[in-house]
């Protein structure tokens, strides 16, 4: 049986909604194309083609070579031009083109099909004899690196020692005899590198130029990328082969990247770079340094307005603001390539706000837009704006932010350094896809060469990593690791902070100050408050932290932790002194004096939540934590014993020995915590319950207004225990109302953070009002994996070689610790109906675990106050 899969399509036969197939360049081609946008004739080979090829240990699928041939033949007849032909050459491109854009990640190969026999004729139609020999000598170059996996040193060692014979500064500097010698050498190097094999025809370098860019998607600064922007393997890219246009035909020839709106701000202006005499990749690559587009209606100016009105036309097509690649041959407007721009969080936000005002979008389709990650990176640090520092030099503002690091210089140590969380600046002559591991970890970026629109930049502003690009005269000696900013030299243990917002760099750590919230920020959470059926609180233990979750959008709180109100220095004392004690009375007193101190703290929690419920949890800890450690302990009396110290303060480190001894655990996240703790010493949920509804009760009398009180009791695993911690909580509320004359609406409730918990649900329900699931623990146990020992441990290898897929704590193991989730809602709903269910730890500000909470039924996540935007933003996705 034949193959009948259709692997190639024309130009014409594609468009946008063939994105899967044709990947987002060859689909955005065809739907330019479609519209009468002015693009190369072309064909696409599927994505399809290179998962077979990919499945299939990179052997192509049956037919595969058969469509490309004929899909060439169709490109000869429409452009009347032959490959290899030495009267009317055809030369073309070979362009990866995935599915979701990874700039400058996979390779690309120009002007393929020019050749001994052709390059005379290319002369001759250009008229230009130069133009000719530079696309021999720029292919040779690419076709060796990218097909032949040739180092990039052996032609550039040539090209650098060409220009320094010929005292050229420039590559434009070298002359048509200059850059047919340079040919001459190219073949011969890479002939000799291949010892012998180069291939010479055009026909059979096109199909191993294709293979080449179906194995790029599988290199390793793609993986990397493919892996930070969870973007799957199995998509495959696609090839795209075009036509070939020049914008290196002359002066009135040029190459340029453009975008319809500010991709640092979001602003509808004029932005982008060209370079005239070029080809497109010495402009993305960030090898020269452009020219701001404004400057390219002196010198271009049809072409230039023929560009602006294709921008606008291809922003209200998309809807969305694009980024564009274009090259003008002798004066002719041609688009090579268009897709939603990517763009900092800042601009996310303003161009979603100002599509909505300008009518191009709904709010719903603003909020799908924007990643809750984004409104995450909004909440960062900027720099104090009333410093006085002066900049050491000022490059271009490449990808905005602050960024305050010890400087690396090369990738492989910045992510090394970064990786261990070190706050690093990577200096680089100019960065390349190739350092993306490095990039990635960095706080800031800082370049000698390239422009705004390289693709380091556009990665950068996607990754919300601070960048400046092209600072002028730096001088960065990688080897020597060094750079040199006006005289002065700075080194890897230098610290410099960029400001990627105006381009300047100051030496030193400059001061940071909380972010501002504008106004398009606070209107997108309206938008999502509007539409969200989750609700959203926050964890948080102070009046600073209420306050801040509030203003963020907080409608309460899920967790107030109170384990600081006892670890507090001023608390310790007496904290110990209840443990030592030898009876219960002894133990009242010493939690007598910690009760008003937890009121003081609880009045501040509740003062800046009055109007809203707050969840408190009793103390959870394990008990040694409030004693000396064992080893410090033990050591401690054997001096004493053996310095003779007087009797009476050896008796007492003695008693505490003996306590420390008794209460210490092999394994304490096992061991005497949450309820448990409450189960043995009765009194300290008695004391916290007092002291809790005093603090409403004082919050009621001086504002007027209170908190709705929830009063949460940790790490239960039976109904009975429950039972019982409850008894004690409400005989000590029903107390506090009875002496205080006033009562207040109160909920007791737990945790559900063991599997046994969720498990039971249905009979622990009868004792709560509610559930709030705390996922840290409920992974650490239901798992089995210790989270303070495991993410440093095996647990990063295990994401490292995908054993699973993402760290369970950073967002919820769906199938597994999920389902407990699920069936503990259920379960426990199923006893009673009205319970209140909610989720507290890390997972209630991941928007992938959000997504999952609403799909279970949950009434609210509570996560910490900066994550709150984040979650209200997720909230509202899951719905929509
Ligand atoms: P990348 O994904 O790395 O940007 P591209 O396929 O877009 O790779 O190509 C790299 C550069 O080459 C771009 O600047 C592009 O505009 C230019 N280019 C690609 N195809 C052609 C062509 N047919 N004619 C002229 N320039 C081209
Ligand atoms: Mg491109
Ligand atoms: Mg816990």
């Amino acid at each position: 049986m034949t193959d009948q899969t259709k692997y190639v399509y024309d130009l014409s036969e594609g468009d946008v909604s063939l994105k899967n197939l044709l990947g987002g360049k060859g689909a955005n081609l065809a739907e330019m194309n479609k519209i009468g946008v002015p693009v190369p004739d072309a064909f696409t080979v599927t994505t399809q083609a290179c998962v077979a090829a990919m499945n299939n240990g990179g052997t192509w699928p049956q037919g595969l070579a058969e469509q490309i041939d004929a899909g060439l033949s169709r490109l000869e007849e429409r452009t009347g031009k032959t490959l290899g032909s030495p009267d009317k050459p055809l030369l073309v491109s070979v362009r990866s083109g995935a599915v979701f854009s990874m700039p400058g990640m996979m390779d690309t190969i120009l002007n393929l099909g020019i050749s001994d026999d052709t390059v005379e004729a290319v002369a001759a139609l250009a008229g230009n004899e130069r133009f000719a020999w530079d696309c021999y000598r720029r292919f040779i170059q690419m076709y060796g690196e990218v097909v032949e996996g040739i180092s990039p040193h052996v032609f550039e060692d040539a090209l650098t020692a060409m220009k320094a014979d010929r005292g050229a500064e420039q590559d434009t500097d070298l002359s048509a005899a200059d850059l047919k010698e340079l040919t001459r050498q190219f073949q011969e190097l890479a002939n000799r590198e291949l010892g012998g094999d180069w291939t010479s025809d055009p026909k059979q370098q096109l199909l191993r130029a294709v293979n080449a860019v179906f194995a790029s998607w599988l290199n390793p600064r793609a993986e990397v990328y493919r892996k930070s922007q969870g973007i799957s393997r199995d998509l495959g890219t696609a090839v795209n082969v075009q036509e070939m246009v020049f914008g290196n035909r002359g002066e009135t020839s040029a190459t340029g990247v453009c975008f319809s709106r500010n991709p640092s701000t979001g602003v509808k202006e004029l932005y982008g770079e060209f370079l005239t005499n070029a080809q497109g990749e010495d402009v993305v690559a960030g090898i020269r340094t452009p020219r701001p587009l404004a400057e390219m209606e002196g010198v271009l100016p049809e072409a230039f307005h023929e560009l602006l009105a294709t921008m606008d036309a291809l922003e209200l097509h998309n809807k969305d603001m694009q980024d564009m690649e274009f090259t003008i041959e002798d004066g002719k407007l041609y688009m090579l390539q268009t897709r939603n721009g990517k763009r900092t969080a800042a601009a996310t936000v303003k161009t979603a706000v100002d599509m909505v005002d300008e009518g191009l979008i709904t709010t719903d389709e603003a909020l799908l837009r924007i990643n809750p990650a984004d409104l995450d990176a909004l909440l960062h640090p900027g720099i104090d704006p009333d410093h006085t520092a002066t900049p050491i030099v000022k490059g271009l503002p490449a990808s905005p932010g602050a960024a305050v690091g010890a400087l690396s210089f090369d990738a492989d140590d910045a992510a090394e350094r970064g990786g261990r969380g070190e706050q690093i600046i990577l200096v680089r002559y100019e960065t390349t896809p190739d350092d993306i591991h490095g990039v990635m970890v960095s706080q800031g970026v800082l370049t000698a060469h390239g422009g705004m629109t390289s693709h380091a930049a556009v990665v950068a502003r996607g990754m919300g990593i601070t960048c400046v690009a092209g600072a002028p005269g730096i001088k960065i000696d990688p080897l020597g690791k060094t750079v040199a900013i006006d005289g002065v030299v700075y080194g890897t243990g230098d610290v410099l902070t960029l400001n990627g917002s105006t381009g300047e760099v100051f030496a030193g750590a400059l001061p940071l100050v909380p972010p501002s919230i504008n106004e398009d920020f606070e209107k997108v959470g309206r938008w999502a408050d509007a539409v969200r059926r989750l609700g959203v609180r926050a964890n948080a233990e102070n009046f600073e932290d209420a306050s801040k979750a509030r203003e963020l959008g907080a409608e309460g709180i899920g967790l107030a932790r109170t384990e600081h109100m006892f670890m507090a220095a001023d608390r310790l004392p007496a904290v110990r002194k209840m443990i030592l004690a030898e009876n219960e009375d002894q133990r009242a007193a010493a939690l007598a004096e910690i009760l008003p101190m937890q009121q003081v703290d609880f009045e501040g929690i509740f003062t800046a939540m009055k109007g809203l419920p707050v969840t408190v949890r009793l103390l959870d800890p394990p008990l040694h934590e409030f004693l000396p450690n064992l080893v410090e302990q033990s050591v401690l009396v054997k001096e004493l014993e053996l310095t003779g110290a007087d009797e009476a303060r050896l008796a007492a480190e003695r008693a505490t020995l003996a306590q420390v001894k008794k209460l210490h655990e092999q394994n304490p996240m096992l061991g005497t915590r949450g309820c448990r703790l409450a189960m043995l010493y009765p009194s300290i949920p008695d004391m916290q319950a007092r002291a809790i509804i005093r603090a409403a009760l004082a919050v009621l009398e001086r504002e007027g207004e209170t908190v709705g009180v929830e009063i949460m009791i940790p790490l239960v695993a039976y109904e009975s225990e429950l039972k019982a911690q409850r008894e004690i909580v409400v005989a000590a509320v029903e107390d506090e109302f009875a002496k205080a004359g006033k009562r207040l609406d109160y909920l007791v409730g737990t945790m559900i953070e063991i599997p046994r918990a969720a498990l039971t649900a249905d009979q622990i329900a009868r004792e709560a009002d509610f559930f709030s699931f705390g996922t840290n623990d409920l992974t650490q146990t239901g798992i089995g994996i210790s989270r303070d020992d495991a993410e440093a441990g095996f647990l990063g290898a295990y994401v490292d070689t995908e054993v699973i897929e993402k760290n369970p704590f950073e967002s919820l193991d769906v199938s597994g610790v999920g389902q407990l989730v699920a069936l503990g809602v259920e379960k426990g709903r199923s006893t009673k109906p009205t319970l209140k269910t909610g989720v507290c730890g890390e997972h209630g500000g991941d928007p992938a675990s959000i997504e999952f909470f609403n799909s279970v039924g949950l009434d609210y996540v509570s996560c910490s106050p900066f994550r709150v935007p984040v979650a209200r933003l997720a909230a509202a996705r899951s719905v929509l």
